[in-house]
């Protein structure tokens, strides 16, 4: 929580504090430069306030969350003003009978999710652990229960969003759905702060399952691994997660955990419904894995050993210490066609078991959708060169097999140059008409998720 400070002064200088406005957690990116000021807003008006100096002496603005993103999102290139949503973390109105609650951008996923327990409710995206739903939403992020649910693009109904000029727009009512006019809910979903700051999401909220069964199994080889989350896909079964963890990540886990799990790739699943129906659809996949070489299937038996298990799960990345404790983290986000990702989680292991670097393998395997993470000391140039050669190749890879650079961490400033192979001239032309159209002065986190070359 707040220092008492920090409490009282809404307008901070001070230069640690900037630094660490510009810095993700453990992440290797270096800062160079650092916001002037952060701000914390309490209202929209606040922040309507603040765009709109902002927007006349011509200062870059980043709207800071959580501090979780992954690639470079939070730097401020050109210095300006971090505008710190911390002190809104308000739930305005929740809908029990709608299944839809109002809130503040500046409040975490895990708080909103204690806050919806008792009423049997629960929002199914589960990014960083620390993760702002404002950041939520302007990474387009996802996390393990996506395969069920769908992704932040899929759960959010409408937002409040204050633009460069200071406009404020509410982009939908509050209908599960609608198809009227433009769907600028979406245009500012992954726009990464670089279109307006958001001030209000309304989100679609699910039911908590009566019962849930996870289990995990180990195999020879992330192929086969890999191989069975498509197997479990096809078959449709309604899994609520299918993760994929590496031999190295596993070791991990055990480090850090005190843990003594086979240290071969594992799957772990989740699948939920009825007590009955989910234990029927785990002993289906156990079949499934059982044609695939798995040994070691076992179930957590307790609520506990299974929260353990996605937690642990959920902080795999912050593991990776153990195995080089003063390392920082590269960590790339590719996603393919699920039909390809045996291949392309085969040959990119391959790439990284050959290089000297310690590296990861973690996957939100139903969607088609991995991580690597890679251990590096970003003081040494030869290792940071070694680090982006092999982020570089996953993503070439991926791409070659109509995928792309980032399925849920988004572009910030890492993914930039891959945006052109990706997605074609005449796309980011298009993006770049949108935001210079919306921020013409170009003060809205500059420098992100579009190439600058295309906007202005
Ligand atoms: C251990 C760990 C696990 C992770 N697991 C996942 C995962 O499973 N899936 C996944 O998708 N991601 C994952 N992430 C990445 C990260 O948690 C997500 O990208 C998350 O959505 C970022 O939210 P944040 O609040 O931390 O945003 P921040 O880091 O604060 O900001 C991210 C971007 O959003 C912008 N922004 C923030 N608030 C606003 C606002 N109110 N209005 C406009 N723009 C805003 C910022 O300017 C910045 O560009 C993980 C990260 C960690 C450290």
């Amino acid at each position: 929580m707040f220092s008492r400070a920090r409490q009282v002064d809404r307008v901070v200088l001070d230069p640690e504090e900037r630094y660490n406005h510009a810095k993700s957690w453990n992440s290797y990116y270096k800062v160079d430069t650092t916001p002037d000021a952060i701000v914390y807003p309490k209202s929209t008006e606040e922040v309507v306030a603040i765009v709109k100096i902002c927007e006349r002496y011509k200062v870059p603005i980043i709207p800071f969350g959580g501090n979780t993103s992954i690639e470079g999102h939070l730097a401020s290139p050109r210095g300006g003003v971090s505008i710190d949503m911390n002190l809104m973390k308000g739930i305005k109105e929740l809908h029990i009978k709608d299944m839809d609650v109002v809130v503040e951008p500046g409040i975490g996923w895990i708080e909103l999710n204690e806050f919806l327990k008792p009423f049997g409710l629960f929002f199914p995206l589960d990014p960083g652990p620390g993760a702002s739903i404002g950041g939520m939403c302007a990474t387009r992020c996802s996390g393990s229960l996506a395969v069920r649910y769908g992704t932040m693009r899929d759960n959010v109904i409408s937002l409040k969003v204050v633009l460069a000029s200071g406009d404020v727009v509410k982009t939908a009512s509050r209908a599960r759905k609608s198809a009227a006019g433009y769907d600028l809910t979406r245009l500012i979903i992954g726009s990464g702060g670089t279109l307006g700051v958001i001030t209000e999401v309304t989100l679609r909220l699910q039911k908590i399952p009566e019962a849930s069964v996870v289990a995990m199994c180990n195999f020879p080889s992330v192929k086969d691994a890999a191989d069975v989350a498509i197997a479990t896909m096809h078959s449709g079964i309604q899994v609520s997660r299918v993760e994929l963890l590496d031999e190295v990540q596993i070791k991990a886990i055990n480090l850090a955990n005190g843990k003594h799990y086979p240290e071969q790739p594992t799957l772990m699943f989740e699948l939920i419904g009825t007590e009955a129906y989910s234990l029927e659809q785990a002993l289906q996949v156990k079949k499934i894995a059982e044609e695939h070489h798995a040994s070691d299937f076992v179930f957590a038996d307790t609520a506990k050993e299974k929260e353990d298990l996605w937690k642990m799960r959920k902080e795999a990345l912050w593991a990776c210490t153990t195995l080089r404790p003063e390392a920082e983290f590269m960590v790339t986000d590719v996603c393919v066609p699920l039909s390809r990702l045996a291949e392309c989680i085969y040959t990119s292991k391959v790439l990284l078991d050959a290089s000297p670097l310690i590296c990861t393998i973690v996957s939100h395997a139903g969607d088609g959708n991995f991580h690597t993470i890679i251990l590096l000391d970003p003081q040494s140039e030869e290792e940071l060169k070694e680090a982006h050669r092999l982020a570089d190749e996953m993503v070439k890879i991926a791409l070659a097999m109509e995928g792309t650079c980032t399925g849920e961490h988004g572009v910030g400033v890492g993914k930039l140059k891959f945006l052109e192979e990706e997605l074609g001239q005449e796309a980011l032309m298009t993006m770049g008409k949108i935001k210079r159209t919306l921020d013409p002065n170009n003060i809205m986190n500059p420098g992100k998720t579009v190439p600058p070359e295309f906007c202005y």
